[in-house]
């Protein structure tokens, strides 16, 4: 399969080339040449395929043969090595739960489908190795730290803002040892962010064949498209149509979703929940794309200005609005607003949600108004766990840990402080 260059000004290039530049050279993000409709045969009888079967009809068509097919379900099996619950929260509005893998966040899916890939096209390159460069505000940087652990030929570096992740988190990010280095920068993750991009852009570090791990990668983005699908296998009987929420930050998973529906999933309509952060709602509203610095919230995975995502999502509908919106609302809602909803769905339900999943919670049912007779779904993208500072108050309530999370709080922080771009440099020498 082919990539091209969102941007039109770079080369179009392989799977392998896609995943390893990350970004192409004119600063696009890629895209599939070519995206060819399921066989309707695979929806009529989804009921009856493992989910490892499901991925593979999936994805091995944006991959070709530059994985081969014993290979490719080997990664498959790897990475989907837990489950995709799909809980009824109240009549007609389920949670699909995306936080059963190691670091409990839907990271993880991406995270260890691209590192495996990575590792398969390294193979063979004994004294070329890859640097992955990652800058995270919370759960991009554990997911990705854990997914990369151990795997052959890569090394990982990941900035965090320090004093402004969780305990957890940090604990995710720092304690791992092995391939995974954490540094921890006396800012905010916007200059995490700033010397991440400047590192990719500066030709002294070459040498380093610097790769990126958000959603910008299409081996991160694309395995995304999976749990959709598991989704509709485990509602499909109910024989009603669908609509899905999903807490949106960069627009990565939603992007993921409308490439399911492309695919032939039916799906009614996509709803994009945000917090503050508002710049796709209010293109909705207004016509006008005007991206704002980010805005920090009780959902902060989801405190992005500028989704990096939404130029695919354009280029998935030819930029035709009438048709984007036909398939596609977006909500915003404020912290008050996302608590009282996860309050709401405790009292009501019993169900303990998290921040983003409270506003993906909200958007839908804002959204269900106008379907009669559909099923909602919200994806809840993290563990309570994750975000306890903001639960176990809210509910009153204590959670009980995770055996992940466990594993990982009484292991000792290792971590290089660094304060400005030379730091960096010097570290990566
Ligand atoms: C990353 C993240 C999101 C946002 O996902 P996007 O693909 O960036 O829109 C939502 N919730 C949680 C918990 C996340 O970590």
């Amino acid at each position: 399969m082919k990539y091209f260059s969102l941007n039109h000004n770079a080369p179009e290039v392989s799977f392998k080339e896609a995943v390893i530049q990350g970004l192409a050279s004119d600063k696009g993000l890629y895209f599939p040449q070519i995206i060819t409709p399921l066989n309707p045969v695979f929806f009529n009888v989804i009921e009856n395929l493992s989910h490892h079967d499901i991925a593979y009809d999936v994805i091995h068509q944006f991959i070709g043969d530059e994985i081969p097919e014993a290979h490719l379900r080997e990664i498959i099996a790897d990475t989907l090595s837990f489950d995709f619950p799909v809980i009824e929260v109240e009549k007609d509005i389920y949670s699909l739960e995306l936080f059963h893998g190691p670091t409990m966040a839907f990271k993880d899916v991406g995270a260890r489908f691209m590192s495996r890939c990575l590792a398969y096209f390294n193979k063979d390159e004994k004294d070329s190795k890859n640097t992955v460069l990652v800058a995270t505000s919370g759960d991009t940087g554990g997911a990705v730290a854990s997914g990369f652990l151990g795997v052959a030929g890569v090394d990982v570096v990941i900035l965090y803002p320090s004093g402004k992740v969780s305990d957890i988190q940090e604990k995710q990010l720092t304690t791992l040892g092995k391939n995974i280095k954490a540094l921890e920068v006396d800012g905010v993750f916007d200059d995490c962010q700033d010397m991440v991009k400047k590192a990719f852009l500066d030709e002294s570090l070459a040498h380093k064949n610097l790769t990126s791990a958000n959603s910008i990668n299409i081996a991160r983005w694309l395995p995304q498209m999976f749990y959709f699908f598991f989704a509709y296998k485990a509602l499909k009987k109910l024989n009603k149509p669908l609509v899905f929420s999903c807490p949106s930050g960069n627009f990565g998973n939603i992007c993921a979703g409308i490439m399911a529906k492309k695919l032939g999933l039916p799906i009614e309509h996509f709803v994009a929940s945000t917090n503050v952060n508002d710049t796709v709602p209010r293109f909705l509203a207004s016509g006008e794309y005007d991206p704002k610095p980010s805005k920090a919230t009780i959902s902060n995975a989801m405190d992005v200005g500028n989704p990096s995502n939404f130029v695919r999502i354009q280029e998935l509908y030819n930029n035709d609005l009438a048709a984007f919106e036909k398939d596609f609302s977006s909500y915003s809602f404020t912290d008050d607003k996302t608590l009282e909803a996860l309050k709401q769905i405790y009292n009501t339900s019993g169900y303990i949600a998290e921040p983003h999943g409270s506003v993906g919670y909200l958007g839908l049912k804002k959204q269900l108004q106008k379907h009669d007779n559909a099923i909602g779904v919200f994806l809840e993208t993290a563990h309570p766990i994750k975000f306890l500072d903001v639960v176990e108050p809210a509910l009153g309530i204590t959670l009980t840990i995770p055996t992940q999370i466990e594993s990982v709080i009484n292991e000792e922080k290792v971590s290089v402080k660094i304060s400005n771009y030379e730091d960096l440099k010097a570290f990566l020498r």
